[in-house]
């Protein structure tokens, strides 16, 4: 199925020169437009349609962004009720109304004693901007310098936050290992390997000759999204905060892709009951518009006056997106929902498994889900895990794409297949969503050899 089919072959199909002008005009560092080459004109909810006509279920939903989906009527309602009012769409950081109900609507879903004391910095738009912002505020805080950080960490682009992500070429960050069942780096996987990530974290800031100052904080994803959909369990998530506070080191946590209910609990955090110092938040609470904060400990609150400042700290209209949306979630048990849907959907996703060779993995929390796609002709190491195959992930997003199904791809490999669907999608579309994404997998090891060159994957036996 081609994606110009529907298209009259007489009538220039406008898409297409749409696609060709943005290849030759924008940049070379483009990603997304890369390997999902539509041109969305109209959406709702989990649906997008692209100029050709066709229709896509949106698992990827901005990266994690559209918690209601896309034109949620709650997220047009708000928006509507601010450009109707006459307020003020640009305000720097100053009081509004509008900023006032969302950081009310906010504090009520923060963890317990994070609640009660928090302060809020409203950050320039994007989520690496209140990473950096998070930095900054440990370092004055703290008075030292260094950070940890963890691998296959996933930050954000801007200089620091890129110096703590596991991509980053040049970095003084240190980092540490994250529990990675599948690959886990001790090879024991298992609550085993998380406790020995905790022992290597502990022994680095207590050896006086490890070479590791005590840091001005550490930062962490509760489950990594960008590093291939891996859930910290949350005995680890325990011993990361008992460690650091035991040490006087801030903890960060970045929830800018957990939060908002996605994980099945309304913040990744409150499945292990942590409470972090900073908590890094963007995406979901701006209710499809940008907007970035960090919400901490007062007494972290040193900086100075404009320590962080912004031109683009006072989008109205993503507060205004951003409080319904948080009221939306919370008042429907949407983050309860996520974490069923999410149960359910990875058992049909560990039946699928099942059924291929080449699904190395599954796993996921809530609905953030990946499925790890492995040479299945190559060696499994000692932990049984295969080597990563990016050439088949390729091709499954492509087949998905054709059966009208978007999802992105993750991992240290790209090579998770990672689904994020809306959390307000039903019974039905979730079948729809793992229909199709069954059937592009069987397609895809039908028509891709493997890396090591060995003849296409095989199935194990029917789909489920
Ligand atoms: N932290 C995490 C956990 C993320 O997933 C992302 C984006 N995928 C960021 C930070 C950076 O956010 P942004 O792209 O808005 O800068």
């Amino acid at each position: 199925m081609a994606l110009t089919e529907t298209v009259p072959a007489a009538a220039p199909p406008a898409h297409e020169g749409i696609l060709r002008r943005q290849s030759l005009r924008e940049s070379a560092a483009r990603t997304y437009a890369r390997s999902l080459p539509i041109v969305p004109v109209r959406a709702r909810g989990l649906t997008i349609e692209g100029a050709d006509g066709r229709r896509y279920l949106d698992c990827l939903s901005g990266a994690g962004t559209l918690a209601l989906g896309h034109n949620h009527p709650v997220v047009l309602e708000a928006i509507r009720t601010v450009l109707d009012s006459g307020a003020p769409l640009h305000v720097l950081d100053l009081a509004t109304p509008v900023k006032d109900a969302f950081t009310t609507e906010l504090f009520a879903t923060l963890p317990g004693k994070l609640a009660e004391t928090a302060r809020i910095q409203f950050c320039g738009p994007a989520g690496t901007d209140a990473v950096e912002a998070a930095f900054k505020l440990v370092r004055t805080a703290t008075g030292r310098d260094g950070l940890m950080a963890f691998s296959g960490a996933y930050h954000g682009m801007t200089a620091e936050a890129l110096a703590a992500s596991g991509g980053a070429q040049h970095t003084s960050v240190v980092r540490l290992p994250y529990p990675y069942d599948y690959r886990c780096p001790f090879q024991t996987g298992g609550e085993r390997g998380a406790e020995l990530s905790a022992r290597w974290t502990q022994s680095l800031l207590d050896d006086p000759k490890s070479g590791v100052r005590r840091p001005a904080g550490m930062i962490l994803e509760p489950v990594q999204g960008e590093g291939g959909v891996i859930p910290a369990p949350d005995g680890w998530l325990r011993r990361m905060r008992e460690i650091t506070a035991a040490r006087q080191i801030p903890l960060i946590v970045d929830e800018v892709q957990t939060g908002v209910g996605r994980t099945g609990a309304f913040w990744a955090v409150d499945h292990s009951g942590i409470v972090p110092d900073v908590i890094v938040l963007s995406k979901a609470i701006g209710g499809s518009l940008p907007l970035a904060v960090i919400v901490y400990r007062e007494e972290l609150d040193a900086w100075q006056p404009g320590a962080h400042a912004g031109t683009f700290r006072g989008n109205q209209l993503a507060m205004a997106a951003g409080a319904a949306t948080l009221a939306y979630v919370r008042t429907n048990g949407l983050d309860r929902r996520a974490g069923e849907l999410g149960r359910r959907m990875l058992d049909r996703l560990t039946a699928l498994a099942a059924a291929h060779d080449c699904i190395g993995d599954v796993r996921g929390r809530g609905l953030m889900l990946g499925v790890e796609l492995v040479d299945r002709s190559a060696d499994a190491d000692a932990m049984g895990a295969r080597p990563a195959d990016p050439q088949l992930a390729a091709a499954v997003q492509h087949a998905c794409l054709e059966r009208g199904l978007i999802v992105e791809l993750g991992g240290r490999h790209s090579a998770v297949v990672r689904l994020l669907p809306p959390l307000t999608i039903t019974d039905e579309q979730a079948e729809a969503i793992l229909d199709r994404l069954a059937d592009a997998i069987a397609a895809a090891v039908r028509t891709t050899p493997g890396p090591t060159g060995s003849s296409p994957t095989t199935m194990r036996g029917t789909s489920p």
